[in-house]
């Protein structure tokens, strides 16, 4: 009862614990936002270009496979 999931984190703008709200880019998490002062609280651009990395090493798989 006492140990479920806390997903909060401290806004580093406001300073508040708050849930994060996410976007989403390809299916892939893009940024979480703050929802109390709507500033951005983290930036996944790595992992999303890492991800975009590994579906053009597919894509190009895929051309050798059909070429
Ligand atoms: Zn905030």
């Amino acid at each position: 009862m006492d140990n479920y999931q806390d997903d909060r984190v401290i806004c580093p703008n406001c300073q508040r614990r708050v849930v994060p709200r996410l976007t989403f880019e390809n299916q892939v998490p893009r940024a979480s936002w703050c929802p109390m002062c709507g500033k951005k609280v983290e930036d996944f651009l790595d992992s999303g270009s890492a991800a975009l990395a590994v579906l053009v090493l597919i894509g190009i798989a895929y051309l050798f496979i059909y070429f």
